[in-house]
């Protein structure tokens, strides 16, 4: 990868690239000559245009908590499912104000570019850094006549599902994100947490107004009652493991938790995950309805937890999450081995929490062991008689790349090192449908500097 230098990956470039290709074309251009992109001959790549997309996310997922999935599941000399794909991409995540680029970004802005191509500013759902609306994957997979399905353990409504499907200026106008889903998005199947969203104040729902585990836990939807309006516009409504396993589609709205599906707080403080269904019963069973579409399906599925504890530095909670998205993967690569026009990628928005992993040792090199940043464990290593430690520098998201990892058709354009905005233009070209108009022609149009004090939410 050390010989791709930044200046020469651009979108146009890669698309140029691909098209012409792979490695033979690669071969005659000497500023791609690298590793990275001769992945582009793997010939476990299918041909044509993919019928269907997963696409996974690990909030906050970087490089060592994906190392930390694998210590703690198959140990040192065996790879996660996630990590066995073929296609292995390096993503730039900052994000933009009309001013200029921001080093660190939230998941709005980084969902918002893998969405719709543009970077945009922290908070924003699927509209430009100047506030306009922009088109979408979903948008533009809906005009295809596929369905979609936007799948999370965070709210159904949080920002990264919300900016594949909605568009607002503000991440917390998640009530608006719901109407807009069922209402003009015609999103298929959405399942996940954010029951409070749906429901004005004083109908409880399924899950009761303040319970102990977190008693500011109350519906507040600004919209009225949205699942009452879901059921008018022909969705199945469910919100346990039963309704869930029963559940035919073909739309489908699954609210399994007050807010998101655990309790975000650092270790033995009130940190829960045990969710009412899990990710991966909500992907098979996404998949089971979306897959009844023969024009195909996108779908979006994301692991909120390994965002959402990193915060917390909860690395025990952050494993337990790399767990449910490993399992969530492998379904989707099951459903791909019998469908090979199915591309999967799996990747994240940002780091979180600034991890690394560590030997054991006789102290904490990072402070007294009562500061946030502290080293968690230790963590036994699968298969092993070893530990390892989780070492935080952070409560808040990194500026660091977070790798990708594809398999199926048109995921050979996800091979190399480039910006989040680039996974945008290779899934349209990977579902054989046209750029839209409003795609800007560079990455960052107007700010190449970083901003004096980058912000961390
Ligand atoms: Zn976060």
């Amino acid at each position: 990868m050390t010989s791709v230098s930044k200046s020469a990956v651009n979108r146009r470039s890669l698309i140029k690239m691909s098209a012409a290709g792979g490695l033979a074309a690669a071969a005659a251009s000497p500023r791609f000559m690298s590793d990275a992109f001769a992945r582009q001959a793997t010939p476990v790549v299918a041909n044509g245009p993919a019928k269907n997309i997963i696409f996974y996310l690990g909030d906050g997922m970087g490089q060592a908590h994906r190392d930390a999935g694998q210590l703690t599941q198959v140990g040192p000399y065996t790879t996660l499912a996630m990590d066995s794909l073929p296609i292995v991409g390096m993503v730039g995540t900052n994000s933009v104000t009309p001013d200029g680029a921001v080093l660190v970004t939230d998941s709005a802005a980084a969902a918002t570019a893998f969405a719709t191509g543009h970077k945009s500013f922290n908070g924003a759902i699927g509209v430009d850094a100047d506030g306009n609306t922009v088109t979408n994957l979903v948008e533009l997979a809906k005009a295809a006549g596929k369905s979609v399905g936007l799948v999370t353990t965070s709210q159904v409504t949080d920002a990264s599902p919300a900016a594949f499907a909605a568009h607002v200026e503000d991440r917390d106008e998640q009530s608006e994100i719901a109407r807009q889903y069922i209402e003009e998005a015609e999103v298929d199947v959405i399942l996940g947490g954010g029951e409070d969203r749906w429901l004005p104040e004083g109908s409880a729902g399924a899950f009761p107004d303040n319970p102990a585990e977190d008693p500011e836990e109350q519906s507040s939807s600004d919209k009225g009652d949205l699942i009452a309006r879901a059921k008018e516009l022909g969705y199945e409504y469910v919100s346990d493991a039963a309704g869930l396993e029963a559940a035919t589609g073909p739309k489908l709205l699954g609210l399994f938790a007050n807010e998101e599906m655990f309790q975000q707080r650092p270790e033995g403080e009130g940190d829960i995950y045990d969710p009412v269904v899990t990710l991966n019963q909500m992907v098979t069973k996404a998949i089971e309805i979306l897959s009844q579409n023969p024009n195909g399906f996108l779908l979006f599925v994301e692991e909120e937890a390994t965002d959402e504890f990193s915060h917390s530095n909860n690395a025990t909670y952050v494993i337990k999450g790399m767990q449910y998205l490993e399992e969530a993967v492998q379904t989707g690569l099951d459903f791909a081995e019998s469908n090979p026009d199915t591309l999967v990628l799996v990747t994240a928005d940002h780091e979180c929490g600034g991890l690394t992993l560590e030997s054991p040792d006789d102290e904490d090199e990072s402070g007294d062991g009562a500061t946030i940043s502290a080293e968690d464990g230790p963590f036994p290593v699968a298969g092993t008689g070893y530990t390892f430690f989780m070492d935080w520098t952070t409560s808040g998201h990194t500026g660091v790349r977070v790798p990708l990892t594809a398999t199926g058709p048109g995921s050979e354009k996800l091979a190399g090192y480039y910006e989040n905005t680039h996974i945008f233009t290779a899934l349209v070209e990977a579902f054989g449908l046209e750029l839209p108009a409003d795609l800007p022609t560079e990455i960052t149009p107007g700010v190449p500097e970083p901003a004096a004090s980058p912000v961390a939410q």
